[in-house]
């Protein structure tokens, strides 16, 4: 059985210090890179947004943190080719440069890779994706349920995964088992 680990968005800005820290990011990183041996590929995924993007408060003139037409605004963050939209060094290394796969560059919020078809197509050749980082909340748990309607066996890391709202797990510990996805402590 042909397996795969996909690292959601392990860049400088989810990290803490970053203008979006995700508490908790930096903590993952040695264990990340730990089970990084036990799989036959890796592979991630990179927000990646341009200055003005959708999903900014800034771009409509608004504070972080608040919502428009329900979704959240966020303050800027991950913006293509500066140094807080790169993967965190010790990661970076264990991903080959073909396995990274860009997300948000478009008119949608980014959480999902379900917005990349060649990414969503590729994976379809794998049984198994387990699946760590940041945010759980957002971008692994949107990318988790996009990826189960692909393959099979889609199991998110839990331990591997950190949140913007820590108090809402629960919640999205049963989105995912409703959308098929394995949760695995
Ligand atoms: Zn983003």
């Amino acid at each position: 059985m042909k397996k795969c680990l996909l690292i959601i968005d392990m860049q400088y800005d989810f990290m803490e210090g970053g203008p979006l820290a995700v508490a908790g990011g930096l903590s993952l990183i040695p264990k990340i890179q730990k089970i990084t041996t036990e799989y036959d590929i890796i592979f991630s995924t990179q927000d990646f947004h341009p200055k003005n993007h959708i999903g900014f408060a800034s771009s409509h003139n608004m504070t972080p943190f608040t919502q428009k037409d329900g979704e959240m605004l966020w303050p800027d963050h991950c913006i293509e080719n500066t140094k807080g939209a790169q993967i965190v060094a010790e990661l970076d290394n264990c991903i080959p440069q073909k396995n990274k796969y860009l997300k948000g560059l478009y008119k949608t919020n980014g959480y999902s890779i379900g917005e990349h078809a060649e990414f969503m197509n590729m994976i379809k050749q794998f049984d198994q994706v387990d699946i760590c980082g940041v945010a759980f909340d957002y971008c692994v748990k949107s990318s988790a349920i996009s990826i189960v309607k692909n393959v099979k066996h889609t199991r998110v890391l839990t331990k591997l995964c950190k949140s913007v709202n820590p108090q809402d797990d629960a919640k999205i510990h049963t989105e995912l088992i409703s959308a098929g996805v394995e949760l695995i402590d």
